[in-house]
């Protein structure tokens, strides 16, 4: 299955379940708008490069679509397609009023210069800006694109439409727009999310240990959110490394020599390990925030946790999913646990447009409450509906909501 099949898997499980036939499961299933684009960007060299991007629109039945934009030299049409579709069912599983929507653009940022990256950001945002707006479609930063992106993406926009709408794209710097919390939103939704979990299995979270997979914006926020509550991380990796330490790993100080020197591999203590290996690592809780489809049919089985909380949209694939089941491991979905970020994005798409801004705490209180309501709405229906697995049951409810607004519209 590829990864677009995975998501539509997923939809296709809660369209059985819920009994929807015809036109009205298709329109769960096919995306609304799909836009793919060619533009030029002029490199330090001299040369110009063209480029190839991406917006897709899932749906926008109850709100604007809404969704990250990524930069990865594996973006590609479906991929884009896949992420849009995990964002509709993600929204309607907090109950924000957005459909789903994801952007990329395919290219390396780790071989761009900082010019180089600034002017791919804004012949992107040239290049769908047609396509956007703050009622339309709200982008926001997604895997290698950041705050900063954000913040030339932001003014671009506004110089082409000749006023300041910030609204358009969430994760801006805060002197902006941005909201108080983004940043570590991901990450703080997630360590609700685990710990409603851990209060409902009996697991004293405080005493549990925690592997971490991905150090970007995700995975290193969900390591120190964690360490701050006194949960043990014993081991974490980026993109090439891995370390492991049954001690506990000292992430302040991995997050200095990781923005030092944009790698783990000078952490001095703990063991050197492979990213694979860190799947397998002894521990309660697997945390994926990198890429999708790490856990999969080859190593699925060789996870030791209880718990596989999903940061990473897309982490764990459906022969993976099965196996875990199998084994008694508890899967949280991405849809649920990374929500988070995105539930952020809204408030910050609410202060934009009341031009009033809360503090970091009264955002925090906030998306607490929507996290844990959210998975007690989750826990309910599963029990209720005697469902093998959270998935399916956040995207029932997921699905439930969509299809309600279609009908209330008239689309189906
Ligand atoms: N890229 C994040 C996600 O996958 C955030 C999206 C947003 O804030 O709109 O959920």
């Amino acid at each position: 299955m590829s990864f677009y099949e995975t998501a539509l898997y997923q939809i296709k499980r809660a369209i059985d379940l819920l009994d929807y036939q015809g036109e009205t499961a298709r329109a769960l299933l096919e995306p609304k708008r799909s836009l793919e684009v060619t533009f030029p960007v002029r490199m330090d060299d001299g040369n110009i490069k063209l480029f190839k991007g991406y917006r897709v629109q899932h749906t926008d039945v109850v709100g604007p679509s809404k969704g990250g934009i990524r930069f990865h030299p594996k973006v590609e049409l479906d991929e884009v397609k896949a992420l849009a579709t995990l964002m509709s069912v993600k929204c309607a599983v907090i109950g924000l009023p957005y459909g789903g929507g994801k952007g990329g653009v395919t290219c390396n940022p780790k071989e761009l210069s900082e010019g180089e990256l600034e002017r791919l950001s804004r012949g992107y945002i040239r290049a769908i800006a047609q396509f956007i707006s703050p009622e339309k479609d709200v982008p926001a930063p997604d895997v290698y694109t950041n705050p900063k992106i954000m913040g030339w993406m932001a003014d671009e926009y506004s110089a082409l439409k000749q006023c300041n709408d910030f609204a358009v794209i969430t994760g801006k710097p805060l002197s902006i727009g941005g909201s108080a919390g983004r940043g570590s939103a991901t990450a703080r939704g997630g360590y609700f999310v685990i710990k409603a979990l851990c209060e409902k299995m009996g697991i004293s979270l405080k005493d549990a240990k925690v592997s971490i997979h991905g150090f970007g914006n995700a995975g290193s926020n969900a390591a120190k959110v964690l360490a701050a509550e006194g949960v043990k991380i014993v081991a974490i990796c980026d993109s090439k490394t891995g370390i492991c330490d049954p001690a506990g790993i000292d992430i302040e100080l991995a997050q200095k020599i990781k923005g030092e020197t944009g790698s783990l591999s000078g952490y001095p203590k703990g063991e050197k390990i492979s990213t694979d290996e860190l799947l397998e690592v002894e521990c309660d809780i697997l945390i994926p925030a990198s890429l999708e489809e790490i856990i999969n049919k080859d190593n699925a089985h060789l996870v030791k946790a209880k718990i596989v909380a999903e940061l990473a949209n897309g982490p764990t694939t459906p022969e993976a999913d099965e196996i875990l089941i199998k084994n008694g491991v508890t899967l949280i979905p991405d849809i649920l646990t990374n929500a988070g970020g995105v539930t952020v994005s809204y408030f910050e798409w609410v202060q934009n447009r009341m031009g009033y801004y809360w503090t970091a705490e009264e955002v925090d209180e906030k998306l607490e409450k929507l996290m844990y309501k959210a998975f007690e709405g989750i826990h309910q229906f599963k029990n209720e509906n005697k469902c093998k697995d959270y998935r399916v049951a956040a995207f029932a409810i997921a699905s439930k909501r969509l299809v309600q607004a279609m009908k209330d519209r008239g689309w189906v």
